[in-house]
């Protein structure tokens, strides 16, 4: 995520959507599930199973159930006991009245015997619950969908979740930002924009950074609106004045990165800049623009290439940016990074395109095994702006910049980028000293140790979820160097120390 100017205009933003959304969908589906309310449906389904997720809507779980999957800052997040391998989002989506009927399909493999399933969602209805085609009692309280299948599900076993769901989605509170997050709907233009807790607001899932899947989107809307995701477009389908976009993304992702961008878009490939960065760049632009009408983004080709050369393979199939009104920021969604358009047209487009394109590998790919090390997102990406400075400008325009910054925070009072508050999680000195932090470690070991230590990290850990201590890991083992003073200092102590003398080899 890229925080400029995102509070004043997340804020706005929030307010716009809840006013433009309407609730007619209850009219005609079961029982709404708001917050604090509970349905339960037992139809077509044992008793036992009913039995079973009726305890659970009364607070009688099981002895010992956990809620979520062990995240101090997000203790409702996630949900233990089994992983999810792939989610199928079929949507259905009336643009006019921003109104959404959907299937999700969660393919997973338990890895404890479980009773019940719980999903995180939150926000929309849910009308029937299938585990292996059957049907299944569930409950939906506050932002729990706890189902029962018809028979116990074994450790080990494969299992197939649909769920079925409707109605209009909106932004939703976050524990970790102070404005509203999810699906966002601005004018004629749907987005999603879900870090870090609010991919749940939109589809069921197992929603933290630790269970990452693959998706297919299948999103079907009237035949004049573009509806693009994550991945690769692999098909479009029109019937009766309707068109279902098929989307597949073949690489694990976490959950918060899934987005749809549905409007009055152009998918606007661009070979010239997919040659120079080895990978296919497609980006979703505002209908009638292309590449040439946001100066800067024709480089981004020239990045990826140069962060590849520095951090290694870019880690997925493709790349690109969609360009969408009233967000007021960036985020780096997996393969498609949302851009505001206020953004696209700055002074500082440059960088974010840097700053969102490193995400890639180090958020993205190498994700986090828990929010409270999200430096390791975003000081990484921070660095990459720095490393682009350099390459542009030269070493001695990277150093003044990072010593004017320092000199900023050092009297700034900010905490610790290794103990963010949870409920301001994304606060400057995550990306700003958290960048330092990694500059540190380069003047401490060397540039060759350094790289080598970012390449095998990110080689190390891609698709995978890691911790601080991962990273220190790999730092000390290739510098051969004690770091644990070093990175405390940075992460932990909350004064800004002095960077180290040039050392390494
Ligand atoms: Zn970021």
């Amino acid at each position: 995520m890229r925080r400029r100017a995102a509070l004043l205009i997340g804020f706005a933003l929030a307010a716009t959507a809840c006013s433009a959304t309407t609730g007619e969908i209850a009219a005609t589906a079961p029982a709404p599930t708001t917050a604090s309310t509970a349905t339960t449906s037992t139809s077509g389904a044992p008793s036992p199973a009913a039995d079973r997720a009726a305890g659970l809507a009364s607070g009688e779980g099981p002895p010992g159930q956990i809620l979520g999957i062990g995240d101090d800052y997000f203790p409702q997040l996630g949900n233990p006991g089994y992983d999810v391998e792939h989610y199928t989002l079929d949507l259905v989506f009336d643009p006019e009245e921003t109104e959404l009927g959907a299937v999700a399909t969660i393919t997973a493999t338990a890895t404890a015997d479980l009773d019940t399933v719980n999903l995180d969602f939150s926000s929309l209805i849910v009308s029937a619950v299938f585990v292996d085609g059957a049907a299944a009692a569930f409950t939906a309280i506050d932002e729990e969908l706890t189902i029962a299948p018809a028979a116990p599900i074994a450790a080990g076993e494969d299992f197939v979740i649909d769920v079925e769901y409707s109605g209009s989605p909106r932004t939703a509170g976050s524990a970790a930002v102070p404005f509203g997050v999810g699906w966002q709907t601005v004018g004629n233009q749907n987005y999603v924009v879900a870090e870090p807790d609010a991919a749940h607001s939109w589809f069921p899932a197992n929603d933290h950074p630790l269970d990452k899947a693959t998706y297919t989107f299948r999103i079907n809307v009237p035949e004049d609106v573009v509806a693009a995701a994550n991945g690769t477009l692999v098909d479009r389908l029109t019937d009766l004045g309707r068109v279902t976009w098929v989307w597949e993304l073949d690489s694990p992702m976490a959950s918060y990165l899934a987005t749809v961008v549905i409007g009055d878009f152009t998918i606007v490939e661009d070979p010239a800049a997919g040659a120079v960065a080895g990978v296919p760049i497609r980006h979703v632009l505002p209908a009638g623009t292309t590449v040439t009408d946001w100066p800067g983004l024709e480089r981004l080709g020239e990045m990826v290439a140069f962060l590849a050369e520095l951090f290694g393979p870019y880690p997925f199939a493709n790349y690109g940016i969609a360009v969408v009104n009233g967000f007021g920021a960036a985020l780096e969604n997996q393969t498609l990074s949302l851009f505001d358009r206020n953004v696209a047209r700055s002074f500082y487009f440059e960088d974010v395109l840097v700053h969102e394109a490193a995400h890639q590998w180090f958020g993205n790919s190498v994700s986090l095994g828990r929010w409270a090390d999200i430096w390791l997102n975003e000081g990484f990406a921070s660095y990459a702006e720095w490393l682009w400075i350099e390459r542009e400008a030269g070493r001695d325009a990277m150093e003044r910049a990072i010593a004017a910054e320092r000199a900023d925070y050092a009297v700034a009072g900010l905490t610790a980028p290794g103990v963010p508050p949870s409920f301001d999680l994304f606060n400057r000195a995550v990306y700003r000293v958290g960048a330092m932090t990694l500059h540190a470690l380069r003047l401490t070991v060397g540039d060759d140790a350094f790289f080598d230590i970012l390449r095998t990290y990110a080689a190390m850990f891609a698709d995978q979820s890691v911790t601080t201590a991962d990273f220190v890991g790999v730092a000390e083992t290739i510098s051969g160097v004690e770091l644990d003073e070093l990175f405390d200092a940075w992460l932990i102590d909350p004064k800004v120390p002095e960077f180290p003398a040039a050392g390494g080899s």
